[in-house]
């Protein structure tokens, strides 16, 4: 027998709809958007409601089984029979002419443009959810976020619209199941947590940048130590979880540590704490600052934008002997990146001391070629101790 096509495939699957085939086995009820009853193959209760019949995604799935699919996996597990078997129970594949591919294919793009808008909406609830945490944080003056800053020897631009402190915030870590059997985000920690809102380039909120802060309560006699990043424990395997977490859409969006309109001189880097450095050592060493915005990234994929490919890192090797892949230093133009204002002249860049140095090195050039621009000078500047940027800025100035 031939190959059967994912056009014959859709056929079969068009001409046995899956909540008939599985009523055919199993009585079957009406709950929420689903069917539920006894499964055909494992006979689980009809109270556990674990047998499902999805009949929008033409799907079935037995949570006691486990198992699920769509309808011709159904045949095959409660028939005993294999894939070829199933199809012929189901009528068996029969010519498809022209006009009948063309119906299947449109029913099939239908189906991925509804998954599509699924997603799309699941997206900008979310957003909706983040934007709302964003409104009920405070102002990050005066706060344990501001402490935690000035403990790094970090100062706050007296307006600094795009960061902001969240007395508490949870902090979710994979999976549990609830009560109703179902798997649910799990809430592993809570506590006080500085916030950074990343605009997207149509100028709306994207998303959220946490960052989880410890809070060392001792008396106010001027001993107490500086807020640190919280350490979070995955309560399962006792890892140390990341204190940081981004969530929303950041792409092509940034975190405005410092506003300007139309800013001549344009600083971005990957992490807040970078960025404030140099805000920071421009600010005390007295230099004129009216004319710049100051922006955080997120990350560095973030900044560079994508690379038009990958290549081999030039020493470092996978566990196989191959060369690790890094992304080259050149963009991929159908990425947009940040949008860079056309007022800025001269565009610094800064390279964190923290990640890999080829990797940071080659988004760093990547970043200068994609945002060159006619009269726009691009400087990079690499942190080699990961925060004082106060030399290389005097240098550069030199
Ligand atoms: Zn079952």
């Amino acid at each position: 027998m031939a190959r059967i096509t994912e056009d014959e495939l859709d056929d079969v699957r068009a001409r046995n709809p899956i909540a008939d085939i599985a009523s055919g086995y199993t009585k079957l009820r009406r709950a929420g958007g689903k069917l539920v009853g006894p499964c055909p193959i494992c006979g689980g209760r009809a109270s556990s409601q674990r047998f499902e019949v999805i009949e929008k995604d033409s799907s079935w799935v037995c949570a006691v089984c486990p198992d699920g699919g769509d309808v011709i996996r159904l045949v095959e597990k409660v028939e005993g029979c294999d894939f070829r078997a199933a199809i012929e129970r189901l009528g068996g594949r029969t010519a498809i002419d022209a006009a009948r591919a063309k119906e299947l294919f449109e029913e099939r793009e239908r189906k991925r443009l509804a998954r599509e808008k699924t997603s799309a909406d699941y997206r900008e609830a979310e957003r909706k959810r983040l934007f709302r945490t964003w409104k009920s944080a405070m102002p990050i003056h005066d706060t344990v976020a501001a402490r935690y800053l000035e403990g790094r020897g970090l100062e706050l631009p007296v307006h600094c619209p795009g960061l902001r402190f969240l007395p508490t915030m949870s902090y979710w870590h994979g999976d549990m199941i609830d009560e109703r059997g179902r798997k649910a985000p799990r809430q592993i920690y809570a506590g006080p947590a500085m916030c950074g809102a990343f605009i997207r380039p149509d100028g709306k909120f994207g998303g959220l940048h946490l960052t989880w802060l410890n809070v060392i309560t001792s008396p106010d006699d001027g001993t107490a130590p500086a807020p640190m990043k919280a350490e979070i424990l995955d309560p399962d395997s006792g890892e140390v979880l990341n204190s940081k977490k981004m969530r929303g859409s950041k792409t092509g969006a940034y975190i405005a540590i410092v506003m300007h309109d139309a800013p001549r001189r344009l600083v971005i880097g990957e992490g807040i704490e970078t960025v404030l450095s140099v805000w920071t050592a421009m600010h005390q060493a007295g230099r004129e600052l009216d004319d710049m915005a100051f922006w955080a990234a997120g990350d560095l994929g973030n900044l560079a934008g994508r690379a038009n490919k990958t290549i081999s890192h030039p020493t470092l090797k996978r566990p196989n002997g191959q060369p690790q892949k890094v992304p080259d230093r050149f963009p991929d133009l159908d990425d947009a990146g940040l949008s860079i204002p056309d007022s800025v002249e001269e565009l610094i860049l800064l390279g964190d001391g923290d990640s890999e140095q080829v990797l940071t090195e080659y988004a760093m050039e990547r970043a200068a070629r994609r945002y060159a621009s006619q009269g726009r000078v691009i400087r990079i500047a690499f942190a080699p101790s990961g925060l004082d940027f106060n030399d290389l800025l005097k240098a550069a100035a030199a």
